[in-house]
């Protein structure tokens, strides 16, 4: 169980009615805490008509009923910052109802606003709306301002007399999925209270449920997971066992020991703006009241035409088709078949191989994997693998391989400025143009490779664009949904499409998984795209600026190979023999994870790649764990 933050809609929206409500009931788990209260105290309040409540003192109370700034002014004195305060939680064993005041854009004291507090505290929330008339659109303003802030309420409670037309057109219209209804009591004292809690037991549970679901003991879970489930990339045999996550909020994961950690590589490069964002998260639930899976196959819904649409506003074409898959291998796997198909279309079947790049990485399926053929990954596969070329990432390079197989290669795939899991290897805008130019020069398919890189990572909504080139098809996924749901697209150039664009079966592309475009996923998808703008990404900029001012002066250490920046990502290589099995990797990763950050060094590359929605305190975290893991496996390390 989790402390949780009770708000309100307004001042009188019946915070600590609901408090009472709650602690009559759950009086033996949960302590009552204020931070700050102003006028007649409701902490006194809570002690006399719940007895046996624990009431933990408020860190400022102030006698004037007016906003916390100005009664804290009026007795000569400040509210500490919304940093400050939620450090200062005070040392309880169990979890606390934490009650705020006013509503979350109520000031908090002379610079911030409560939602400050509340970002700070970064813990599940309730909603109090009082149900008197009004309460639809109260609650939906609260709503929205709490999203525009990357804050989702875990439900929201309606107190008062029982509405249902209100609670539905809540849910309807508000990022919000569970609005439980609540009466006050009948009379105010302790009995009243009593009973009006025992007799809204039902709904008070649900809600506690939605709260705190009742979770497994995590070495319990940990023993289950050890015999029973076999991980990604990691060894059966793995000497740190996983870590038990229970929650996420934005960029932190919550583990199961009570610790928050700062998600630095965004959950393996999905999660865009955070975890649980407010927006992705209503666009879910209200796609969730109309579909949950549909064929795609001879049929179709308004989530996949809606996203293709915005997606084919974004690429540098005017037509062309977005074919839906579910992962980043798989919109690779059907760039690939598509580009072979292509050229059969157009005569030429002997264009059976491909190019890839030497450190490129672009899956783990079949045509995936031959297209890196990452040694340590793959080589064991080799055998099995398509023809495909893999070569330096240079444009002599690409020269040579062209001429070489001249009338025999089908396409070029890149990963467009920087290769990710090859250790975050980046290159320049003009190479990226060099490289296309030369492929069109050649008469070959370009396909850009933006499964890591897109949705305005690299500072640009597609890394390609910085290049101000024109491939012929773009593979997204991961963060196309934000992270939320599974989801890939490959987007296909007219030119490609043409080659299809006939009633003939067999020039049909024979390619389709169950879950090819699925409803819930397009529709987070499509509320994701909306949120990102379309050129710039200030907010990768501005995190490229904040790596370089923190990170850029490790280069001076002599056992630092390179610092590597671009847009929201840092990488920093350290000289270490073994590449992506170095041992370091292990190191570093321990550092930061005692640090509060968790990271997973590519081997000897120790990076992040944080949702862009980061807080600055978060970012510097980060910052200060990377500097700590780097300096730890440096020669003077002890
Ligand atoms: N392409 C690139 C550039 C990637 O970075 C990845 C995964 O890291 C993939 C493709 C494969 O994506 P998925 O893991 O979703 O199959």
């Amino acid at each position: 169980m989790r402390d949780f933050v009770v708000l309100g809609t307004d001042t009188d929206a019946g915070k600590t009615t609901f408090a009472l409500l709650w602690l009559a009931l759950f009086r033996q788990r949960y302590a009552y805490w204020k931070p700050v209260e102003t006028g007649p105290s409701d902490s006194e309040r809570v002690r006399q008509l719940v007895p046996g409540a624990q009431v933990l003192p408020p860190l400022r109370h102030f006698p004037h009923p007016v906003a916390p700034p100005l009664a804290a002014r009026l007795q000569g004195q400040t509210i500490p910052a919304a940093a400050d305060l939620a450090r200062n939680r005070p040392s309880h064993s169990g979890p606390l109802l934490i009650e705020t005041f006013g509503s979350p854009l109520s000031p908090l004291n002379e610079d911030e606003l409560q939602i400050r507090l509340l970002q700070q505290l970064g813990l599940p929330t309730v909603l109090v709306c009082s149900s008197a008339v009004g309460a639809i659109g109260r609650s939906l303003q609260c709503l929205r301002a709490l999203s525009c802030h990357n804050l989702l309420p875990s439900a929201l409670v309606l107190l008062g007399a029982a509405d249902d037309y209100a609670a539905q057109q809540i849910i309807r219209h508000g990022p919000v999925s569970q609005v439980f209804q609540l009466r006050p009591p009948a009379s105010w004292d302790v009995e009243g209270i009593a009973r009006a809690s025992r007799e809204q037991q039902q709904a008070l549970t649900a809600l506690a449920a939605t709260l705190a679901p009742p979770s497994q003991p995590a070495e319990e879970l940990l023993e289950l997971d050890r015999r029973l489930v076999w991980h990604p990339y990691t060894p059966l045999r793995d000497p740190d066992p996983p870590l038990v996550s229970v929650a996420a909020q934005g960029e932190y994961l919550w583990l199961a020991d009570g610790r928050r950690l700062i998600d630095g590589i965004s959950s393996w490069w999905t999660i865009l703006h955070g975890h649980r964002h407010p927006v992705l998260m209503a666009a879910l639930a209200r796609a969730a009241t109309e579909f949950d899976h549909v064929q795609f196959a001879g049929v179709t819904h308004r989530p996949a035409v809606d996203l293709a649409q915005r997606l084919l506003r974004t690429a540098p074409w005017s037509g062309g088709r977005v074919f839906y898959s579910d992962n980043g291998s798989t919109a690779v796997e059907v760039a690939l078949k598509m580009a072979y198909q292509f050229w059969c279309h157009q005569g030429e079947p002997q264009r059976t191989r491909f190019i890839g790049f030497a450190n490129g990485y672009h899956g783990d399926t079949f045509g995936a994997m031959a297209v890196s053929r990452d040694p340590v990954f793959f080589g064991r596969f080799e055998p099995l693998l398509l023809q495909a070329d893999i070569i330096p990432l240079a444009v002599e390079a690409l020269e040579a391989a062209l001429s070489r197989w001249a009338g025999r290669i089908a396409a070029v795939i890149v990963e467009p400025l920087v290769q990710g899991a090859g250790g975050m290897r980046m290159h320049a805008p003009a190479t990226l143009r060099a490289l296309a130019e030369l492929a069109a020069q050649h008469n070959v398919l370009l396909i850009v490779d933006e499964v890591m890189t897109g949705g305005g990572r690299t500072g640009t909504l597609w890394a390609y664009q910085q290049a101000g080139i024109v491939p012929d098809l773009i593979c997204a996924a991961k963060g196309l949904t934000g992270g939320v749901l599974p989801l890939a697209a490959t987007l296909v150039a007219p030119r490609v499409v043409a080659a299809f664009d006939t009633e003939e079966r067999q020039r049909t592309f024979f390619h389709g998984h169950s879950f090819t475009a699925h409803p819930l996923a397009c529709a987070v998808a499509e509320a994701n795209w909306q949120l990102l703008p379309p050129g710039p990404n200030p907010t990768a900029r501005r995190m490229a600026d904040f790596w370089e001012r923190e990170l850029g002066h490790l280069r001076e250490l002599p056992h630092v190979v390179d610092v590597r920046i671009c847009g929201c990502i840092a990488a920093v290589e350290v000289r270490a023999e073994g590449g992506y099995l170095a041992a370091v990797g292990r190191q570093m990763r321990r550092t930061c994870l005692e640090q509060g950050v968790l990271l997973r060094p590519l081997g000897s590359v120790l990076y992040t790649l944080p949702p862009l929605g980061t807080s600055d305190e978060a970012l510097a975290q980060i910052a200060a764990a990377m500097k700590a893991a780097v300096h730890a496996v440096g020669p003077h390390a002890s």
